[in-house]
């Protein structure tokens, strides 16, 4: 589940070394930094946080935490603080969220959950999306040939009808799915006779 962008890595809450970076805005302006860091104090307690408070400009601070795949940054600065507030930044859809200082923590534990629900769930229907069932051989070669992605197709199990679509094809079985035993036919997509075994197939490259 390790994506990415034009920008860089797009990496899941969970497995992100740094979840939250925050980013000041005029950080030289009186008072900035003391409140960027009592956030960063505050959200060290709910997500692994990181304040970078680095001499280099926020554009290129942004940049850096969207190639670095960061799941969440937060932008603090002197309107900001004045207004008790401030923005969350989503690397995943790069969705701008503006926050109340006062529910920093909860706010931004929720937006980590739900960009971890997210991100699973679009790489889920990805993968749902790009599943063909062939059954027989003419829609098997159909979709090797044409369609990116696994083919779901019943085998007798003899090693022949593998070693058939291998050499045909260059299409190895990936996969038995043990809770998936749906029977999508009853005869095998290559040679046709009875078939009891449902099988992921893909593409060798
Ligand atoms: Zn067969």
């Amino acid at each position: 589940m390790v994506h990415g962008d034009d920008s860089g890595l797009v990496l899941p809450p969970r497995i992100a070394p740094t979840q939250v970076v925050i980013i000041p805005i005029q950080q030289k302006k009186e008072g900035v930094l003391e409140k960027a860091a009592e956030v960063c104090g505050r959200l060290g307690k709910v997500a692994r946080t990181k304040l970078d408070d680095s001499d280099k400009s926020p554009g290129w601070k942004f940049s850096e935490a969207e190639m670095r795949g960061i799941p969440v940054r937060v932008e603090l600065g002197p309107k900001d603080i004045e207004a008790g507030k401030c923005v969350l930044v989503r690397r995943d859809t790069r969705e701008k969220i503006e926050c109340s200082l006062d529910e920093v923590e909860t706010k931004v534990a929720e937006l980590l959950e739900t960009i971890q629900k997210d991100m699973f769930e679009r790489a889920k229907a990805h993968r749902d999306s790009h599943i063909w069932d062939a059954h027989n051989y003419a829609e098997f070669t159909e979709i090797a040939n044409n369609k990116p992605g696994f083919i779901r197709a019943m085998w007798c199990g003899d090693v022949a009808c593998e070693n058939k679509i291998k050499e045909d094809l260059a299409v190895t079985s990936r996969c038995m799915p043990f809770n998936d035993q749906e029977h999508i036919s009853d005869v095998c997509a290559c040679c046709g006779k009875p078939a009891k075994k449902l099988v992921y197939w893909g593409k060798a490259y």
